[in-house]
């Protein structure tokens, strides 16, 4: 095998109480991309159709995660990328997660599978680095390993994959401005009470907890975020009132996806899910801000072949 087509599926990441633990894979919205052996050493992006980003390696997470792959094995090998982005980059749905990822999990199945899907997560945090000055995992790991996935420890990376419920449905509603990982950063504090930790640390149990006996109510109850939400909200438009409607509509719960601009809804079911759509169009729809929304099912497998 010398060629691979792969769906990189988009990410939610950071959900609610989990900022920077927590992240689930969608079904529905994902990249595609070709990943072929060449006789040259080396990365190389061919193609990348679909958005205006980087075709040099060095500039490209695609690129960068790949190298960081290649390194771990001496630099021996050489491939060549295609990337046909779907998801926009900037939205808050993991559109470097999916080119990273996408990368590493092709070239690890073209080199007959000689590293661990937590080896990959760590490669494709290098992409994630490049795109935002942090090495997070919340949006490679669940693109990686499919469903929700816990990073319970960056030092050592630990990535612990959690139980999806079966009717568990997600929507998200992605305003087209464009807000920078690395800027919805710098306006975070980096101390917090022991009240707002006590708060956050029972949600996120509750959360996990939620997710394994698949008790859809108490996935609802636990997605709060007392610390990071009402800091970043301020740079979404409409924000709360998203979040209220589609509570109205049925949804579980929800919050910002990822750094934002997307807010995400949580429903038991592909009605609902799709009842919460129609809520945040509503909302949107006359403020003069130009959207899409998406309704996916938790993708339980993560990154897979296509033909
Ligand atoms: P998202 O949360 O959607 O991943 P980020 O802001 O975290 O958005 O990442 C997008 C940043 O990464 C942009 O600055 C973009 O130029 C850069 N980037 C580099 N290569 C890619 C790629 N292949 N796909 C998406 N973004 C990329």
């Amino acid at each position: 095998m010398d060629e691979l087509k792969v769906f990189c599926p988009a990410t939610i990441a950071n959900i609610s109480c989990g900022f920077d633990v927590l992240g689930v894979a969608l079904d529905s919205v994902g990249d595609e991309m070709v990943v072929r052996k060449t006789k040259e050493k080396g990365i190389k992006i061919t193609k990348l159709i679909g958005q205006e980003l980087p075709l040099e390696t060095n500039k490209n997470v695609a690129g960068v995660a790949a190298v960081a792959l290649l390194d771990a094995i001496g630099y021996r090998e050489g491939f060549e990328i295609e990337i046909y982005k779907k998801i926009k980059a900037g939205s808050g749905i993991g559109s470097s997660a999916a080119s990273s990822t996408g990368a590493v999990w092709a070239i690890n199945e073209l080199l007959g599978k000689p590293f661990s899907s937590l080896d990959l997560v760590k490669f494709a945090m290098e992409g994630e680095y490049l795109a935002s000055g942090v090495h997070h995992a919340d949006n490679v790991a669940p693109a990686l390993y499919g469903g929700f996935t816990l990073v319970r420890s960056y030092e050592p990376l630990d990535v612990i994959k959690i139980n999806t419920p079966d009717k568990l449905y997600a929507t998200v509603i992605h305003p087209q401005i464009e807000i920078k990982t690395s800027d919805s950063r710098k306006i975070l504090k980096t101390s917090i009470t022991l009240k707002d930790g006590i708060k956050q640390w029972g949600n996120v149990g509750g959360l996990v907890a939620g997710l394994f006996i698949e008790d859809y109510e108490l996935i609802g109850r636990s997605l709060e975020d007392h610390i990071i939400e009402p800091i970043r909200s301020i740079l979404i438009p409409e924000f709360n009132k998203v979040k209220s409607e589609s509570i109205k509509a049925g949804a579980l719960g929800g919050g910002i996806s990822g750094s934002g601009p997307s807010i995400f809804a949580l429903s038991k079911g592909e009605n609902t899910a799709n009842d919460v759509a129609e809520a945040m169009r509503n909302v949107y729809k006359n403020i003069g801000i130009n959207f899409d929304v998406h309704v996916s099912k938790i993708n339980p497998q993560g990154i897979k072949t296509i033909d």
